[in-house]
């Protein structure tokens, strides 16, 4: 892997963000272009160091989407592409399937939304089950009826992106860590981006830069609509002795208005049962710790975006909710328990967090679609949170697409 190259001097595409959406698109231009001068910066010392390596590890199927949708379209589509790339680069990825549990009558609506819509979503397999069927899938559980999505599975996504990282590298790619971009300035036919190793001088350059993005947008002069406001999302862990309360993947049905699916119970790769997350704003982009952490240049921009005030207006209940369950363990562990009722707070150890990247816009909506932007010789992935994750690849080839047309870059190579 061409890691720690001096990335300065000038290049044909720069890549900011090497986190599984960065560097799905950055192998997906080079594989289609291997003749163009690429960069990847990324500002940790390691890739996948966010999003990519804190999060519930589930391959989605496409289930919650609306149809049309960019979420549905490459949720199914990405999903497909992600499960064949593990074939091929020997990583587990196992479609052990999750039930998406109904617990009362008054959830059934919901229930039947969710169903019509992975109908028409193309979701692979997807059936309905009552209370028997639920028992046979997930012995512990208990609901008045579920969907069953056996396509719907799990893997490590930090291996993903270290296995494009070292695809791209092998392929010629430079792929610069430790090398934060601080500031982004057209000058004379180039985008001069400013990095503590110096200037980078691309003809062009693609900003995935997920819990940052807003930032690095507004840097090239976009529009600070909609900016990115940071929702921690801390997990419990199932003590080894109480593991076998999950099979596989066990979900509520979630509150159509916001783009969250829930506290769920989910098995991951490496056979440890998380129990979460929680959805709670935070006073830094990246507090993971689990003690209150604060940065304040990231408190000052949540609170002077009038969205944040928007949005906080229509979800205080829902916020509050929220609070009580990432403040005391009890209360997520009885939310869960809805469904596993066998399920006790004494079975759980505190588990790690991860903080979504998620878009609110001036007028407080969240968006629910993956979104995109155009400044002078870039683009800019603005709201990539979950599925995105499972649709990288398939947010690389959309992403790559645009960029052909907005950078004129040279005909493909097949
Ligand atoms: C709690 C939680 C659970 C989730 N569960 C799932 C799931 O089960 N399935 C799923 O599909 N998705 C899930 N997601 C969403 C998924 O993790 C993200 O959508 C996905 O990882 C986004 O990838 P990314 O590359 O855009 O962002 P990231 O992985 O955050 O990468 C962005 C990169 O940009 C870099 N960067 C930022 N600023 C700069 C700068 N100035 N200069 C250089 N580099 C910079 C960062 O260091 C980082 O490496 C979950 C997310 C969370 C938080």
């Amino acid at each position: 892997m061409i890691l720690g190259v001096d990335p300065s001097g000038e290049c044909d595409l720069a890549v900011i963000g090497a986190g599984i959406v960065g560097l799905a698109l950055a192998r997906e231009l080079q594989r289609r272009h291997p003749d163009i001068d690429l960069r990847v910066l990324e500002k940790e010392e390691e890739v996948g160091a966010h999003q990519t390596s804190h999060n519930s590890g589930v391959i989605h199927a496409g289930i919650y989407y609306a149809p049309g949708s960019l979420k549905a379209r490459l949720c199914v589509d990405g999903a497909r592409l992600l499960y064949e790339y593990c074939e091929q680069h020997g990583i587990r990825a196992v479609a052990s399937g999750k039930v998406i549990v109904a617990t009362s009558d008054r959830e059934l609506p919901a229930l039947d939304e969710l169903e019509r819509r992975a109908r028409i979503n193309g979701v692979p397999g997807l059936r309905r089950v009552g209370p028997g069927g639920l028992r046979e899938l997930e012995p512990h559980c208990a609901g008045v009826a579920a969907l069953h999505s056996p396509r719907t599975g799990i893997v490590d996504f930090a291996d993903v992106a270290r296995s494009l990282a070292a695809e791209l590298a092998r392929e010629g790619a430079a792929i610069a860590p430790g090398c934060p971009v601080t500031r982004a300035q057209p000058a004379r036919r180039r985008l001069v981006l400013s990095t503590p190793k110096g200037e980078v001088r691309a003809k062009h350059a693609i900003f995935c830069a997920g819990l940052w993005a807003d930032r690095l947008a507004l840097a090239c002069g976009g529009d600070p609509d909609p900016r990115i406001v940071p929702f921690r999302g801390a997990y419990l862990r199932l003590r080894p002795d109480r593991r076998d309360l999950v099979r596989s993947l066990i979900y509520p049905v979630p509150d159509a208005r916001l783009p969250f699916l829930g506290a769920h119970l989910s098995r991951d790769p490496h056979g440890q049962v998380l129990v979460g997350p929680t959805a709670r704003l935070v006073a830094r982009r990246d507090a993971y710790g689990r003690h209150v952490q604060v940065r304040w240049r990231d408190v000052a921009q949540t609170v002077a975006w009038a969205g944040t005030w928007r949005m906080a207006a229509r979800f205080w209940r829902t916020g509050i909710e929220e609070m009580r369950m990432a403040a005391r363990p009890a209360a997520l562990v009885e939310s869960a328990s809805r469904f596993v009722p066998e399920l006790r707070r004494e079975d759980t150890v505190p588990g790690p967090a991860g903080v979504r990247a998620q878009a609110i816009a001036r007028n407080g909506a969240l968006l629910e679609d993956f979104t995109f932007s155009e400044t002078e010789r870039a683009l800019h992935v603005r709201n990539a949170p979950s599925p995105a994750a499972t649709s990288s690849l398939a947010i690389a080839r959309l992403v790559a697409d645009r960029a052909e047309a907005s950078f004129g870059l040279p005909p493909r190579v097949h």
